[in-house]
């Protein structure tokens, strides 16, 4: 698994429900995490390089808000990466 990607928040989109946070891996328990909470309750990307292209967090986000190294993958239940990897050439 690669480690470090451009992840890419679009805010015109995103809802701030923050479950971005909660599922991504490497946003919380270490000390440079990929996603934060702005001062305004908004995520934030601070530290992309943290980032280990789960793509968890392009497929929890309910607003197709998240891009990963340019994927994004519609809002789903997590599990079957390679269905939804063939499903993100629809988005
Ligand atoms: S999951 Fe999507 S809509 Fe929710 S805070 Fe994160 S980017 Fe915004
Ligand atoms: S792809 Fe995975 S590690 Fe990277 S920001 Fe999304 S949830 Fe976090």
């Amino acid at each position: 698994m690669e480690r470090g990607a451009r992840v890419e928040l679009d805010a015109g989109r995103c809802v701030a429900c923050l479950e971005c946070l909660e599922v991504c891996p490497r946003s919380s328990g270490i000390s440079r995490p990929v996603f934060r909470v702005s001062g305004e309750g908004r995520p934030e990307v601070a530290h992309p390089e943290s980032c280990i292209f789960c793509l968890d967090c392009t497929v929890r986000c309910r607003a197709v808000a998240i891009r990963v190294n340019g994927r994004r993958l519609p809002p789903a239940p997590l599990g079957d990466r390679i269905l939804l990897l063939k499903l993100s050439s629809m988005y």
